[in-house]
């Protein structure tokens, strides 16, 4: 069973002449361990799916189900411990808190969910550590490059054994080099066996992914699944014959 669904899925803002239909439609199935990208024109509609992919926005018609439980049928509560403890979000904006450090921001989501400081703060330097930013952990956001800032807002989004990743233009303010650590990131997170989706204007980027979507003016218009690899090809040879 795909880890999240999207079932026909229409996103509408506003009614009459000024209304905006940002999704119609839209059906996508995400696998743990793999890797969706998401790519589009400006304005077709890439934000509004991640947003109602992670309980943020609610669609005006269809569903969206995560690990077997329909939105639908949650309770705001539900909703809320479901974004805390299971959904990781990277904003396009990083939303890292000024007034926190970079370890205090990536810690924050264990302690909003009742980990006690000690061992969130614990948690939070072993996996700044991991992405090489230990020795940035006691520095506020305004003192970090765009790269690092990036990077902490990953942590933040990974943090405490997530299982959904949703990261909207996560390389968007990154060089080439930064862009390919967080692509890097993200995969390692798959390999844990959360299932992500990111949106980039990336096609390099995007050629990690194991799937990636393609959606205009709210509609997915095509996806493109990688070529098979050299080893999956032999992988359905017939064994050879024993030698005599
Ligand atoms: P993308 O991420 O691909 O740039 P968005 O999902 O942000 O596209 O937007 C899709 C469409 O929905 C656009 O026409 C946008 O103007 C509109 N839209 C997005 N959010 C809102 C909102 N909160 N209110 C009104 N219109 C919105």
């Amino acid at each position: 069973m795909s880890y999240l669904e999207l079932r026909h899925v229409a996103k509408s803002y506003g009614t009459g002449a000024t209304g905006v239909r940002a999704l119609e439609d839209v059906s996508l199935a995400v696998e743990r361990s793999s890797l969706v990208a998401v790519m589009g024109p400006s304005g077709s509609g890439k934000s509004t799916l991640l947003a109602i992919a992670g309980s943020l926005e609610a669609p005006t018609s269809g569903e969206v189900v995560i690990d077997g439980a329909p939105l639908s049928s949650m309770s705001q509560r539900d909703k809320a411990r479901l974004r805390r403890r299971t959904v990781g979000y990277v904003f396009q904006d990083f939303n890292l808190l000024a007034g926190l450090t970079a370890r205090e921001n990536v810690s924050l989501p264990l302690e909003l969910d009742g980990v006690p400081a000690r061992r969130a703060q614990h948690v939070a330097i072993a996996l700044l550590e991991e992405l090489g930013l230990a020795a940035r952990a006691a520095h506020f956001p305004d003192e970090l490059s765009g790269g690092e800032r990036q990077r902490a807002a990953i942590a933040r989004a990974v943090i405490g054994e997530r299982s959904l990743l949703l990261a909207d233009e996560p390389s968007g303010a990154l060089d080439s080099v930064n862009g390919e650590a967080v692509m890097r990131m993200v995969l390692a997170a798959c390999r844990r066996g959360v299932a992500a989706v990111v949106v980039t204007h990336d096609a390099k980027l995007a050629s990690w992914a194991d799937r990636v979507v393609f959606i205009q003016d709210g509609r997915i218009v095509d996806q493109t699944v990688p070529p098979p690899t050299a080893e999956s090809l032999v992988a359905d040879l017939p064994a050879p014959a024993p030698r005599r």
